[in-house]
């Protein structure tokens, strides 16, 4: 049985799917977790839970109790709906990204492929009753910022005049959400500094870049755990012998042994230290390294997501692969060879 994901998570899941509430039947050291469709309780899952894990579902807002049964109400006026648990960021990363979109407008940054960085930079612009798409070129920006807008959602920048505009634009205090191509969170830093982004204006505006990859997630159903061959643990750099798991094919999933999508993500968040580090022009390693100190890269959420059965031990060494880290490719990423590290950093 698997750990139960963060409180935060499980309702985040209830609510994408549109539930009313979350039901939680205590058993032992697990809970049984369904969510309320209409006059139906769809499982979520049994998971082991911790007794901090249980005291945070007593203790939420919208939750009652009787005998073994926990009731969370995410109804109207339940729950806020929170558009980044939705997304399926993980809790810690949610935490650290609201208090950095917390501060009054700025430059907020959603990268990977086309589908899943506009989804993203959407739920990045929440709350925002009028957020509209325009094109990052600088006569639409300067159109959209005499419109009144919570926040601009960019869909490119074309050049250094539209990245300046974007920038001056932010600090003067309005958000804006850019949703661009590029391989890591750290790369689409990069490429705002090619377009000779000053270094103290890209520390002053930025909030934060968040990266998406999508990957086929394993059907839960039929999925087959083995044990880790030495080629595969050496390349996700995971002990071998860990129990990771293989597509299979069953009458749920119409055979491919995949049902929906799992969403891998990292997030460069500019606290202190990397407001610092952008301000004096730290170059990428460095950048690199104080970003992902304690939180995951694409790579090190990948195997996480492998080990949890959620996606292929192949799918984690791709997208490892992808984005020029892991052990393959030690030397930009120093940390992805520190797994010990990367576990600190979760707890
Ligand atoms: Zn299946």
């Amino acid at each position: 049985m698997t750990s139960a994901p963060a409180l935060e998570d499980l309702i985040g899941t209830a609510v994408r799917d549109g539930a009313t509430a979350l039901h939680l039947l205590l058993e032992g050291g697990s809970v049984a977790a369904m969510a309320r469709q209409g006059r139906a309780l769809a499982p979520l899952g049994q998971f082991k839970v911790s007794a901090p894990w249980l005291d945070r579902a007593h203790a939420h807002p919208g939750a009652a109790h009787m005998d073994d049964r926990i009731v969370i109400r995410i109804d109207a006026h339940g729950v806020v709906r929170d558009a980044l648990a939705a997304t399926g960021i993980p809790g810690t990363m949610r935490k650290r990204l609201h208090a950095a979109l917390e501060l009054p407008g700025g430059i907020v940054v959603a990268v990977g492929p086309p589908a899943g960085r506009r989804a993203l930079a959407e739920a990045l612009a929440e709350p925002a009753s009028y957020a509209p798409w325009i094109a990052g070129e600088r006569g639409p920006l300067e159109a959209a910022a005499r419109m009144d807008c919570d926040s601009i959602l960019v869909d490119g920048l074309a050049d250094r005049a539209a990245a300046s505009l974007a920038f001056d634009l932010a600090r003067m205090g309005q958000r804006i959400v850019i949703a661009m191509d590029a391989i890591s969170a750290v790369s689409a830093i990069e490429q705002f500094r090619a377009f000779k982004v000053e270094r103290h204006l890209l520390g002053a505006a930025l909030r934060a870049v968040v990266a998406v990859h999508a990957a086929p997630r394993l059907c839960p159903d039929c999925r087959l755990p083995v044990q880790a061959k030495s080629s595969e643990s050496a390349l996700l750099g995971i002990d071998p012998g860990t129990v990771i798991y293989r597509a299979a094919g069953c009458g749920c999933c119409d055979g491919t042994g995949y049902a929906g999508t799992a969403f891998v993500y990292e997030a460069v968040i500019v606290d202190g230290q990397i407001h610092g580090l952008l301000a004096k022009g730290a170059d990428s390693a460095l950048l690199t390294r104080q970003a992902f100190l304690t939180a995951p890269t694409l790579a090190a959420s990948a195997r996480v997501l492998a080990r949890e059965g959620a996606i292929t031990a192949d799918e984690a060494i791709r997208i490892t692969r992808a984005g020029g880290g892991g052990p393959a490719a030690g030397a930009t990423h120093p940390h992805i060879l520190d797994s010990a590290g990367f576990r600190r950093g979760l707890a």
